[in-house]
């Protein structure tokens, strides 16, 4: 069956369809009814069948490929490679099991884990899902007061972490960390269990902290049978980047997104067991949930986790590791495509990168000179695919293990599998026309896989998501555009739209324009207040070489939008700053930036990657614009 009659088939007879994806896992007791839907939007997928994530992803392989590897935990930090087979991890996993039962850790009780992208850390997670318990995985690169408000909402029993991570060489102790985190919050859990790779010292609070390796001689040879749950009950809280907030509880079932992510591995990933996927994610991310731990492990394939910068101890690090393991599908981010950009395409192209079919790439919108560049340097398809850590899989891809569609630079493609997907007129509600901006939506019932809701907070998630427009519809509060073909373009947040003298503007589109001129690294623009116009759009861009005069370039940067995008567009004021403020997932703080032109408080920046960078654009604002102003 083609792409385009699979796809009829999951929006038109989404129960038939469904039920048949569901045999791709194991299940202790089948599901009663496909889709239980009588509470819209919320919704309930194989309800009453019960199945367990750890089943699906570890156990269930011992027979077929108990030898076969399972993880590799490659770390440029440490200069170490561990490397566990499917029969190997079952046996970590269930010391770890019984090391949290030791720990009181039951049935639905919380445990945050705040750990570096280890495959220690994947043990844990399974661990959790093996025994029931819901994980929630803070970013290890995140601050005290990031884990701290994460804690408070998930109130966990217990919390696992490393003795340190380490970034560029450098050791980061965690542990002191996670105790001003738990000074901080009001639910502290009952016990800290530091898992330790000797990397720091670990001060000790008496009666809380337990050391894993202590504990775990006590159960070397625990089997820890897997607790079953009913396909809804859930299986992980992951908070969303915070890019525009807040961030969310995302909540996510067992049974939905166990059978939505063994889809996708084949359909989308193009990845059948004993293949090698490398993702190069963090499992702090919900990349790194899906397609580092619990999508290749439930394929049956082999999940390369990766440590390190992309360049140390050189830029061919990744391309290296390629080789070593024949990777088959790679997924990284476009923040990290342009990081490798600024070195030679020889540290790619001496690597024997023959067994290696994709790469994907995610998290924000890919650029088409990115696109080229690695399209280029590879001679492989490069395939830009849309989502969010609400959706736990991608809404816009393409879907080579089904049927391979022409890439289109600049579209994320086509919608996946299950995803009725419409674009809407922000004002009258109406589906945009092709080639028309408007709001991409999800008709509810959401396909399995997405979340179920907001942890503790069903309003929150009926008001952040389906409450923008008259029918029920869960908005994405990204725009976008499809075209005759029914590629869709994504052209921003919802919240990034600049009103220039009543007309709206996307910030990307700008930003696009901006970044085509051939100085140009980066470019971000917000809209700043005017008295006049209501708001102006505003340039902080980076160059790619030092040596040319900033002014020149900014001028540069005005004529081209006003040429490419006319008068509406022409940016009021350029500055040229050393780096632009982003997420620690990669993503541009335009929010700050934006309040910082405003002389407004930048909110929250907890979750800022460099703070340098935001002292930066301070300066730059003092100091007056480039060009413009
Ligand atoms: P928060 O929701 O807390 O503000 P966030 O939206 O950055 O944070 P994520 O769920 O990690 O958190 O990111 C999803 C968003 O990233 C999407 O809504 C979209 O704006 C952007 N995005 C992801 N993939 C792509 C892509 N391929 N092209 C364009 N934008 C993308
Ligand atoms: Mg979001």
């Amino acid at each position: 069956m083609g792409y385009e009659a699979m796809y009829r088939r999951s929006v038109e007879q989404p129960e038939e369809f469904w039920g048949e994806m569901a045999r791709a896992i194991d299940w202790h007791e089948p599901p009663k009814k496909i889709l239980e839907y009588d509470n819209p939007p919320f919704r309930r997928w194989f309800a009453g069948g019960t199945t367990n994530l750890c089943h699906n992803a570890v156990d269930r392989h011992l027979d077929a490929r108990g030898d076969q590897l399972a993880l590799v935990g490659w770390s440029s930090e440490t200069g170490t490679v561990r490397e566990l087979t499917y029969r190997q991890l079952h046996r970590e996993v269930n010391t770890f099991a019984a090391v949290l039962r030791s720990l009181g850790v039951g049935k639905g009780d919380r445990v945050v884990i705040y750990m570096p992208h280890t495959v220690d850390a994947a043990v844990a997670m399974l661990a959790c899902a093996r025994i029931g318990a819901i994980h929630s995985v803070v970013f290890g690169g995140f601050a005290a007061h990031n884990l701290a408000v994460r804690i408070d909402d998930a109130k966990p029993r217990v919390l696992v972490c490393a003795d340190a991570g380490m970034r560029g060489g450098k050791v980061i102790p965690f542990k002191p960390l996670v105790d001003e985190a738990l000074d901080r919050a009001r639910h502290p859990p009952a016990n800290v269990l530091v898992v330790s790779r000797g990397l720091a010292p670990v001060p000790v609070r008496a009666g809380r902290d337990v050391d894993y390796a202590t504990l775990r001689r006590d159960h070397e040879d625990a089997e820890v049978p897997v607790t079953w749950l009913e396909s809804n009950e859930p299986s992980y809280i992951l908070y969303t980047s915070g890019t525009t907030g807040k961030p969310k509880g995302v909540q996510r079932d067992v049974g939905g997104y166990a059978v939505a992510l063994a889809l996708s591995m084949w359909s989308v990933y193009d990845i059948r067991p004993g293949q090698v996927m490398f993702s190069t994610s963090d499992i702090g991310w919900v990349v790194g949930h899906s397609y580092n731990v619990y999508g290749p492990l439930i394929a049956g394939a082999t999940s390369i986790m990766y440590e390190g910068l992309p360049t140390s101890p050189d830029p061919g690090i990744w391309w290296k590791i390629c080789e070593r393991y024949g990777v088959r599908t790679m997924f990284s981010s476009p923040t990290a495509i342009r990081v490798l950009k600024k070195h030679d395409v020889d540290f790619i192209r001496r690597h024997d990168l023959s067994g290696l079919e994709y790469l994907f790439l995610a998290g924000e919108p890919l650029d088409e000179p990115t696109a080229q560049w690695i399209h280029e340097a590879l001679g492989k398809p490069v395939i830009d695919n849309y989502w969010q850590t609400e959706t736990g899989w991608p809404v816009l891809c393409l879907l080579p293990g089904l049927e391979m569609k022409q890439v289109k630079f600049g579209s994320p493609g086509l919608p996946n599998l299950g995803f009725r997907l419409r674009v809407i007129d922000e004002t009258t509600g109406h589906d945009a026309r092709a080639g028309e901006k408007g709001v991409l939506v999800i008709e509810p019932p959401l396909p399995p896989g997405c979340m179920t809701t907001v942890w503790g907070d069903d309003q929150r998630f009926l008001s952040s998501y389906f409450g923008h427009f008259k029918e029920l519809l869960y908005s994405s509060l990204d725009w976008a555009i499809r075209d005759e073909d029914g590629y869709t373009f994504i052209l921003g947040r919802t919240d990034d739209v600049i009103n220039v003298a009543g007309h709206r503007l996307g910030t990307r589109e700008i930003e696009e324009s901006v970044a085509s001129h051939p100085a140009v690294a980066e470019a971000a623009v917000v809209g700043v207040h005017d008295e006049v116009k209501g708001q102006v759009p505003v340039v902080f861009a980076t160059l790619k070489q030092a040596d040319v005069p900033p002014p020149e370039v900014a001028c540069g940067m005005i004529r081209t939008v006003t040429e490419q995008l006319g008068p509406v567009a022409r940016p009021a004021r350029v500055y040229v700053v050393g780096a632009l403020p982003k997420t620690r997932s990669g993503k541009l703080l335009r929010r700050s930036l934006q309040a910082l032109a405003e002389h407004r408080d930048p909110g929250d920046l907890s979750t800022l990657d460099d703070p340098r960078a935001l002292e930066e654009v301070q300066r730059a604002l003092e100091r007056g614009a480039d060009a413009g102003g």
